[in-house]
Parts: structure tokens; sequence; C-alpha cells
């Protein structure tokens, strides 16, 4: 949500383009630039050139350096993009846990940190805790406020991300239809990005790590399950944000099982970290959450190995639908309990190599996350990057007050 767009500011007419944010988005992704590339790439008159990189240069977008050598032995002038210019805050809130971080204009962590958190403890209680590390973060890199360009904020629960409101999430009590991006932005005055937290995995997966996958999928399997989409390159939301809810997709035979959502059956139910938990305690192996399954998978207790097994076999039931009706390249499974490859993984990829159509499965890959605890960062990063440095919003920039 773009600050100039809530209810009870401002509302500007957009300036006409000026041009500054196409030269600083082919500085930002090709790296330092010379003004005769430059004029090569757009095709526009050196004055034309001149002039945009004038308006970056003045509002410290972009730093003019010597470059090596040119044709006639004159040095030549590249322009690269500042980006200490400003900062970003990311949090990346879990049920029990948050990461919270400030990035650079690149993305790039400056500062993290992070600490059990109750999600359940309501939207009040857990923004203001969050505003306090984010004031903490910037302090200790001696960062003033007025340098945040915008905040990308993830919960674990589906968000209606043209709003950034949570939509009825169920293991979030008292957040339904609180506006969480408005509230924050209220307090920063900057644009406010909110999404689902495996949404934001997964962007945060393709810009880490794989760049060149256009079509992946990120299933999260923590004390529920999640599922992050980008099919052409891009996220999908769906039309109210619910896209890849997998772990309320509903299991025909599973009637017995009650989810946290009100339904019976629900996949997350019977094979999420908090269920196994739940189910675990019952059988007189107190584990209080998805974390501590791991623990005693690791110790080698066959119980716990079984359990984890049969739960991969019915995410990777579901998820061989998914195949057949997405065909991605890749798919990434990330969370607590995807630290169980050896069961858990065993049991997704032998269902969804049965289940799927040959020519959906030919090609592909199903990894666990290298980078588990930073990567909603990044996701969170990227969106609010991807906002305050388009073009029109660099326009609007370089052209306002
Ligand atoms: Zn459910």
């Amino acid at each position: 949500m773009s600050a100039q767009g809530l209810p009870g500011t401002l509302v500007r007419p957009s300036p006409p383009a000026n041009g500054a944010g196409e030269v600083l988005g082919i500085i930002r992704t090709q790296g330092p630039c010379s003004r005769a590339a430059l004029v090569d790439l757009l095709g526009v008159a050196r004055s034309t050139v001149a002039q945009r990189l004038d308006l970056l240069l003045q509002r410290d977008l972009i730093v003019a350096e010597q470059g090596g050598g040119g044709t006639r032995g004159r040095p030549t002038t590249l322009f690269r993009f500042n980006h200490a210019r400003g900062v970003v805050l990311a949090a990346d809130l879990g049920v029990t846990h948050a990461g919270v971080a400030v990035t650079d204009l690149a993305g790039t962590v400056l500062a993290d940190t992070s600490h059990d958190l109750e999600i359940a403890a309501g939207p009040r209680h857990v923004l203001d805790w969050l505003v306090q590390r984010f004031t903490e973060l910037l302090d200790r890199i001696g960062m003033d406020p007025s340098r945040v360009f915008g905040v990308g904020v993830g919960l674990p629960g589906p968000v209606e991300a043209s709003t950034g409101t949570p939509v009825r999430p169920p293991i979030m009590p008292g957040w339904d239809g609180f506006p969480v991006a408005q509230h924050l932005a209220d307090h920063y005055r900057v644009p406010v990005l909110v999404d689902n937290d495996v949404n934001l995995l997964a962007l945060g997966e393709q810009r880490m790590h794989w760049p060149d996958s256009e079509h992946l999928l990120c299933v999260k399997v923590a004390t529920g399950i999640g599922m992050g989409i980008i099919t052409d390159g891009r996220l999908a939301r769906g039309a109210q944000g619910a896209a890849g809810d997998l772990g309320h997709v509903h299991l025909a035979d599973k009637q017995d099982y009650l989810c946290a959502c009100g339904n019976h059956g629900c996949l997350e139910a019977v094979a999420g970290g908090a269920a196994l938990a739940r189910r675990l305690t019952e059988r007189g192996l107190p584990v209080p959450d998805a974390r501590h399954i791991i623990g005693l998978a690791k110790q080698g207790n066959t119980e716990v190995a079984d359990l984890l097994r049969q739960a991969g076999r019915l995410i990777g039931e579901v998820l061989a639908t998914v195949v057949n009706v997405l065909n991605p390249s890749l798919i990434i499974i990330t969370g607590d309990l995807a630290q169980a490859q050896e069961q858990l993984l065993t049991g997704i990829r032998e269902m969804i190599y049965s289940r799927s159509l040959p020519l959906a499965t030919r090609d592909l890959r199903i990894v666990v996350s290298s980078t588990p605890g930073s990567t909603g960062i990044v996701g969170a990063a990227a969106i609010v990057l991807d906002r305050v440095l388009a073009p029109a919003a660099i326009d609007r920039l370089v052209s306002t007050g």
C-alpha cells in the first residue's frame, strides 16, 4: 500500500513520468553504467540522459565514480546505485517466533534480531513490540528513522495484500480485519506492505537462491502448513490473497481431525507440527511444539520418525495434485519440520513422484531450504524495494520537494 493512497492522507495527482526511475532501474539491475551506455540502452538524447542522472544525483540515489580508462585513455564516469541512501524495515512474524531486520536499499541485512513471540497476543501488543525492535535496530546502526523508505511484514495467515489486512487467519486470534499496514503507516509515514509469511518465503527463496526459476512452490511445514506460489516469475496471491492455503485442503478420510479453522479433516490438522506434537503428547510423549519433534527425530525415536514419514506422505499426496495443476520446476520445503529430511522429505518425494503426471515431474526438483532463518526477511524487504524503487515511485520522489 502506498502512503499516498491511505484513507485520511493527502492524495496528490501523480506527476508526469520523467524517466529518472527507468534510469535508476537499469543502474540497479545492471550495475554501474556510463552515460554512453545509458544513451545506447535507452535510445534517447545524451542531454536527456544527463538530465535524468542529475535528478538522481540531486537526490543521492546514485553516486558518480571514476571508472577505468575510456577508449581514448580518458577516465569514464560510472553511475552507481547508492544503496546506502536509505533503509527498509523487515519482519517475518511466525506463530511463536519473530525475525526482525533493517536492510539497505539492495536488501542486504544491516542489523537483525530474532525472538520468541506469541502471535496470539494480538495485533496491538505484537505491533507495539515490533516498533520497539525496529527502533532498537535503527539505534544499533546509528540510522535516523527519517531514512526509512518502507516497511515489509510477513504474517502467518491469509492477508489481503492490497490493504495489508489479515483475513480470517485461523491461528491468529484477534487479527481478523485488523489494518496492520495502515497501523504501521500511521507510525512511519512510508509505504507498508504486509503479506502472508509463506509468500515472502517463496519470494525470498527465489531472490536469494533461484533467480532463474520462474515456476516454484515454497511449502512451509511448521506449526501449520502453508505454500507460496511463484508462476511466470511472480507471486500468485489469488483474488483475495488466499492462494496456496495448502494446510486447509480437505482430506476425505480424516474427518475425525478438528482443525484450528473450525473444519474437520484439514491437512494441517493431521500433518502440521502442532497436530503431531499433540498426538505425541496424547501417546505419553510430552512434546510442546514442532521444534521439539525434530529433536526427538534426531535422537532416533522411531515413533516420531514414523509419524513424520506419514505426515510427509499426506503432504506429498496433496502436493501431487498441485504439481499436476501448476507444473512447477522446483519445490522448496521449509519450516521447522523441514529439518526432518530423512523422514518428512522422503514421504513427500515418494508421493509426488508416484502420483503426479510423468511430464510434470520429469524435471521437477524437490529441495529443502538452505537458509530457513533468513529467507522471510529477504522476501519482506524485496516486496518493499519492488514498490518504493519502482520507476513510477522514483519519478515521483525526484519531482517532489
Ligand atoms: Zn483447517
